[in-house]
């Protein structure tokens, strides 16, 4: 049946990833989907984990030890800066990407990612991914400033060469309070 949000996030990396590949959290919050991809790739691969804040970071290593998960690099930086941590002969093409959009839950409200930023994290993972690779962004914009978000991040995906990228928004439109969508975008080439 229809997928929720976060569920269809997780389907649709987990049959473009495959073993062995490195993957990109842009937005580690509590670690949930660094999890995931922690799986997903197995010990053979690695994970690029971002996030600004210290609590996410910090949220996110312990999750991952709880696990016994080894695979992974947390990077307390903004994903703004993801090309300075990305080297292609060390990484290998990258074979997708998730960026979970807006706040921490539980946490600091006003910390929350920016649709200038987001775009630029983007622009910079679509270089280096491999051919039928997705970057998969789950779009919270209930909040303050979310708006504006989801608004430039919309504009940037829709004009995407339509030769070069598949683009995707999937979202339930009868639910109430600004519920969270995903775009999904398959490189071609
Ligand atoms: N709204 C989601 C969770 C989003 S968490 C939910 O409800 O489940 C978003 C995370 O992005 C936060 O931990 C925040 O610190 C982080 N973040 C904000 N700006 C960022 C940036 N420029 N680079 C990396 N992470 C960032």
């Amino acid at each position: 049946m229809l997928k929720g949000i976060l569920q269809y996030a997780h389907t649709l990396l987990d049959k473009s990833v495959n073993k062995g590949e490195t993957v990109i959290d842009a937005t580690c919050g509590n670690g949930h989907d660094t999890l995931f991809l922690s799986k997903l790739v197995g010990e053979e691969g690695h994970v690029l984990a971002f996030d600004i804040q210290q609590q996410a970071i910090t949220n996110t290593k312990k999750r991952l030890e709880q696990n016994k998960r080894t695979n992974v690099s947390l990077i307390h930086d903004s994903h703004a800066h993801i090309e300075k941590y990305i080297q292609l002969e060390k990484h290998g093409p990258i074979g997708g990407a998730i960026f979970n959009l807006g706040y921490l839950p539980r946490s600091d409200k006003t910390v929350i990612t920016k649709g200038d930023t987001t775009v630029q994290a983007m622009k910079a993972i679509l270089k280096v991914l491999k051919k039928d690779g997705l970057i998969v962004a789950v779009i919270y914009h209930g909040h303050e400033g979310g708006e504006e978000e989801k608004n430039e991040v919309l504009q940037f995906t829709s004009a995407l060469d339509q030769k070069e990228y598949k683009v995707i928004k999937y979202g339930f439109i009868n639910q109430k309070n600004n519920p969270p969508f995903i775009v999904a975008i398959q490189k071609l080439k």
